[in-house]
């Protein structure tokens, strides 16, 4: 059964295709086998499968090559909002930075103004400088880059200005001090016009002409009723009659500044009151041991008499 079996496979049947022209022409006919068919099939199979490989692959292609140019655009995109982001914070940094040279300009001038050495500033610690700031040059390492140095530029900037704030606030409270104690600076003509009539120190004694006599203040003879003014900022320790002083007042300004005042017509302020520098205190008189309308005017500082004129400007 099995060689008939084989036989039969084998069998390769013969087919013939006639064509039979019409107006009695010879019909021509082509025979061929069954196998050379089927080799035509086969071969037409591949050739249809490879053209939809072929087709598949190419579509791919086109995608990919149509994404990737659409990244591209997005990238150049981004790329170029990015460059104009870090262009703009570089002309930030350039601005603060501007800004911070103007402000150590203007802190210099208060020192200056303050008598303060420009030299002792703090220093710059905690500050790392070592990364980016101060330094640099033509080419940068390929691993830093601009934005990383645009960021340290601005975070030292950052450090700079609360520094410069602290700075600042110190100098204030310099300057608020300065003042205070500019106004507690008995350093003002007391009275309204005037002239100095007998000076601080030794002097002869001025109602027997004879003898040495030690003067405490000075005094500026003026018209009796003329104001008086208080030489400082501060606090009235004593306002009223004293002995040789005649109408008296006594002011306490801190920073180890008193001023007196004697022989005056009337007193305008009284004990434990606030004065500020310039205020009428009360009028030129010649009340007490005087021999004519003046202002006896003491500067004591630290305790000690002191040459008013030694102040004022
Ligand atoms: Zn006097």
């Amino acid at each position: 059964m099995e060689p008939l079996k084989r036989q039969q496979r084998k069998v390769d049947n013969e087919y013939t295709i006639m064509f039979i022209p019409h107006r009695g022409k010879e019909p021509k006919s082509f025979s061929f086998r069954a196998s050379l068919l089927k080799k035509i099939g086969i071969f037409c199979g591949i050739l249809l499968l490879a053209g939809i490989g072929i087709a598949a692959k190419s579509s791919m292609v086109v995608y990919q090559a149509h994404q990737e140019q659409n990244e591209l655009i997005a990238y150049r995109n981004d790329k170029a909002a990015q460059d104009q982001k870090l262009a703009e914070l570089q002309k930030e940094n350039e601005k603060m930075q501007k800004d911070m040279a103007e402000l150590s300009a203007l802190e210099n001038e208060v020192r200056k103004a303050l008598g303060n050495n420009v030299s002792q500033q703090p220093s710059r610690g905690g500050i790392d400088r070592s990364q980016y700031m101060g330094k640099g040059g033509p080419s940068a390492p390929a691993d830093i880059k601009m934005i990383d140095v645009t960021a340290a530029q601005a975070k030292n900037l950052q450090t700079e200005m609360q520094q410069k704030k602290a700075v600042l606030g110190d100098l204030l409270a310099q300057l608020h001090e300065r003042n205070a104690k500019l106004d507690a600076t008995p350093d003002i003509w007391p009275t309204a016009g005037g002239e100095i009539t007998s000076r601080f120190g030794g002097r002869a004694n001025p109602f027997s002409g004879t003898g040495y006599d030690y003067h405490p203040g000075i005094d500026i003879g003026n018209d009796y009723g003329a104001p008086v003014y208080a030489g400082a900022t501060g606090y009235v320790e004593y306002a009223g009659w004293y002995s040789g002083y005649g109408r008296y007042v006594k002011i306490s300004h801190g920073y180890g500044y008193e001023t007196a005042y004697g022989h005056m017509s009337s007193i305008e302020v009284s004990s434990g009151q606030y004065v500020e520098k310039g205020d009428v205190i009360g009028y030129v008189g010649s009340s007490g041991y005087s021999t004519g309308p003046h202002l006896h005017y003491e500067v004591i500082i630290n305790g000690q008499d002191s040459d008013p004129l030694k102040l004022i400007r």
